[in-house]
């Protein structure tokens, strides 16, 4: 039977979200985080500055009962305004209900928000600097290093929940022929966090309420509003080749790649050559495993199980996701920890394998296909099937973002069906007034039917 206290390595996103969904079901958690602890400290270089939140993650913190707490930090974006290279702006909206909009959060006030209600209300034993240093899967036993004293010591209790991120150290200690069988797929793309500062009185330069992007076909440049009225860019850029992070070598080639391809926000950018070389380069990957658990004793979850490329703005929402269902399974399970953590595994697998394929397909959307007439003829037709259809037509994106009751995997194969739709039903069409609605429609429903 289960019973007894858990270890959670990590305290991120997942790890401190998980041990408060713990705490509200009777169970104690150990968390061991190696940075210092946010409440007091400064988010460290190189983690990305927001993230976009969407119903998953809302949903994940509606169910911890925090959900009210977090909206304050919320910045509302109903769609994306695409920069042009003539520096036209156009607004594609993400989806066509007052409510479906996604929402710009701090990751550092998010994580403190979490940490904080862990260990201020929830009693959660949180302790920073520890950093997990080795792990034999043999034997279960954990090595961790406290920072304050350098000391280490070791953990053998289990279970272990190993929260700790795309390179976690936990998952790494399996070798690809293990039972968990670990792959890491690193994107041939990378990423720099740049920022435009407020204006005078906090106010914002770019427009708010819409997620920014400059798709330039290879690469793209997008932007995400903070409540201080700055807005933290992020650019993503292959590693090698002409357009790339290795070209940009100089402050010459700097400048010179901004006026080609930025040259609207180029001014708002303050030092941008000084801090274009000061800041990291982050790389992007997938994480995928073909288990998630050993029995009762370990289990990976969040990114150390399924790190995700951050194009469709899912990673967190996932790692949220994940804290709700496996929560899910505890309360309806007086099983042991093998069980829980097996059932969890079969119900979220598929999902992030499909949210992986889906975020891949959509960093071709954002930096490129968006300029696409076709794209938006496609989008338009598949706005106008929902509102005829509710229901049995919802487009891909919508599903994924807005419908948290629909899992990832039913998104990714009822988008196939539609995409083949709505491909079929544009492949005449110069403009939406080409196309026959009421045709389209009944089509769109006899196909669709039979699938649902
Ligand atoms: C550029 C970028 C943009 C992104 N944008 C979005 C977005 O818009 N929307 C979205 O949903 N997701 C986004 N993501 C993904 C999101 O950041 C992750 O999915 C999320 O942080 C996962 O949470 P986690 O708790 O699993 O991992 P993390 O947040 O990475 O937390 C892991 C924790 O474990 C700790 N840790 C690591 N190793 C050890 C160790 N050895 N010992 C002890 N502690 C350890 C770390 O310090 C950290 O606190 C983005 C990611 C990137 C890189």
């Amino acid at each position: 039977m289960r019973d007894g206290s858990v270890n959670i390595i990590g305290a991120g996103l997942c790890g401190s979200l998980l041990s408060i969904m713990f705490a509200r079901r009777g169970i104690t958690s150990n968390v061991y985080e190696r940075q210092q602890d946010p409440r007091y400290s400064r988010p460290s270089a190189g983690r990305s500055i927001n993230l976009a939140m969407s119903a998953r993650g809302m949903r994940a913190l509606r169910h911890a009962g925090l959900l009210a707490e977090v909206e304050p930090l919320l910045l509302p974006m109903r769609g994306r305004l695409i920069h042009k290279e003539n520096g036209a702006t156009e607004l594609q909206p993400y989806g066509q209900r007052v409510d479906e909009q996604i929402y710009s959060v701090s990751r550092a006030g998010l994580n403190r928000l979490l940490v904080a209600a862990a260990c201020e209300r929830h009693g959660v034993a949180m302790q920073f600097s520890q950093e997990v240093v080795d792990y034999a899967p043999k034997s279960g036993g954990l090595t961790v290093r406290n920072h304050d004293n350098s000391n280490t010591y070791t953990i053998s209790h289990s279970p272990l929940i190993a929260a700790d991120g795309a390179g976690s150290r936990l998952r790494r200690a399996f070798s690809a022929d293990s039972y968990i069988s670990p792959a890491e797929s690193q994107l041939p793309h990378s990423y720099k966090e740049l920022s435009i500062p407020a204006g005078p009185g906090g106010r914002f330069r770019l427009a708010t309420g819409a997620l920014h992007v400059w798709p330039r076909g290879g690469f793209m440049l997008i932007a995400l509003p903070n409540p201080g009225g700055d807005f933290t860019l992020t650019l993503f850029l292959p590693n090698d080749g002409p357009a790339s992070f290795a070209a940009l070598d100089s402050a010459t080639s700097v400048s010179r790649f901004f006026e080609q391809n930025f040259a609207d926000v180029m001014p708002l950018i303050p030092d941008l050559t000084a801090t274009f070389a000061a800041n990291p380069v982050g790389i992007l990957g997938t994480v995928r495993c073909r288990h998630w658990h050993v029995g009762g004793d370990l289990l990976l979850i969040g990114d150390a199980a399924h790190a995700v490329v951050p194009f469709h703005g899912q990673g967190m929402n996932l790692a949220f996701e994940d804290c709700v269902v496996l929560d899910e399974i505890l309360a309806q399970s007086a099983g042991d920890w093998d069980s829980v953590f097996r059932t969890f595994e079969h119900k979220q697998l598929a999902n992030a394998n499909a949210i992986a394929a889906m975020a891949l397909e959509n960093y071709v959307e954002m930096r490129d296909t968006v300029r696409d007439p076709g794209f938006l003829l496609r989008k338009a037709l598949a706005f106008e099937l929902e509102r005829r259809l509710p229901g049995t037509f919802i487009p891909r994106y919508s599903m994924v973002m807005f419908h948290d009751e629909i899992p990832y995997a039913e998104a990714q194969r009822r988008g196939a069906l539609q995409q083949a739709l709505l491909e079929e039903l544009t492949k005449n069409a110069r403009s939406f007034e080409d196309i026959d609605l009421d045709a389209a429609e009944r089509y769109a429903e006899e196909r669709l039917a039979a699938d649902l």
